[in-house]
């Protein structure tokens, strides 16, 4: 079983690079902004993708607001469990897997995934 990293950060870019774009936001209720981050390197059971698209879906547009919906019009906001910007947003990515952790296991390199 391996993770994906780019649901964590928005990485497009190849392992050799330093530097990766991430489209991130870093307070609550505010646009999105894209800043250039050190390109992370996958552990444990994490691969790394070279990121063609990502989605961002209504969990996305709440999480931006500071909060999960729930069930009756409740909310649970992400400061009460210590989640605080800058966070990237999006987690339905699709790419190629070009890296793995060492826990990897069959990871599929050079896969095309969603
Ligand atoms: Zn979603």
């Amino acid at each position: 079983m391996w993770q994906c990293l780019a649901v964590r950060d928005t990485i497009a870019l190849d392992t050799k690079q330093e530097t990766c774009l991430a489209t991130m936001l870093s307070t609550w209720g505010k646009a999105l902004e894209l800043r250039e981050r050190p390109t992370q390197r996958p552990q444990g059971t994490e691969a790394l993708l070279d990121l063609k698209y990502c989605s961002v879906c209504h969990s996305d547009v709440l999480i931006r607001d500071g909060y999960f919906g729930l069930a009756g019009g409740n909310r649970a906001y992400l400061d009460d469990r210590g989640m605080r910007p800058p966070i990237t947003l999006g987690h339905e990515p699709g790419g190629t897997v070009i890296a793995a952790g060492p826990d990897a296991g069959a990871c599929p390199l050079e896969k095309k995934i969603v």
